[in-house]
């Protein structure tokens, strides 16, 4: 996994951007919440659609038209569409076929190891300061909020692991 800036805020846009830059991929992606007046989720839900290499003018035109008429994708849920319905609805004239479906969960793959890469890659200055504080440091995921511990002789490993 790599990392890129975000730039707009919108995860949606974001995607696109990323996409676009890091993996070269021409994408639309769509998301959308719709919350509840009691602050649940009401529908959450959402697309991305990349074309594949040496998709044609015509279909990358028609593609566009067809997404450029659809409404938000929340609205198209919150009337009933499933997410097939929702493909269909833009890819039905392109011969759609469900290849695979997978249900979707909350789940982080952080692990301590991946944790450890991304200490040492802030660089040889910082470790050898946390190191100088003479105390284990505590490094919450940002996305899970799970909880590491490294004590100073980790630090001291992964310092001669930093090449910077
Ligand atoms: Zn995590």
């Amino acid at each position: 996994m790599g990392q890129t800036i975000l730039v707009s805020g919108e995860i949606a846009e974001d995607l696109t951007y990323y996409y676009a830059t890091s993996e070269q991929t021409p994408s639309s992606v769509a998301l959308g919440v719709l919350m509840n007046k009691d602050n649940t989720v009401r529908q959450a839900g959402g697309f991305i659609i990349q074309l594949m290499p040496g998709a044609s003018e015509e279909i990358i035109t028609k593609l566009e038209m067809k997404l450029g008429e659809i409404q938000s994708v929340t609205s198209l849920m919150d009337v009933g569409n499933t997410p097939e319905m929702i493909l269909e609805h833009i890819l039905g004239e392109f011969g759609l076929e469900i290849g695979e479906k997978i249900p979707t969960s909350f789940y982080c793959n952080c692990t301590k190891e991946r944790v450890e890469k991304a200490i040492i890659s802030i660089g040889r200055e910082e470790i050898s300061q946390m190191i100088a504080d003479g105390k284990p440091i505590e490094v919450n995921c940002h996305f899970c909020g799970k909880n590491y511990e490294f004590t100073v002789a980790e630090l001291e490993d992964m310092l001669a692991k930093a090449t910077h």
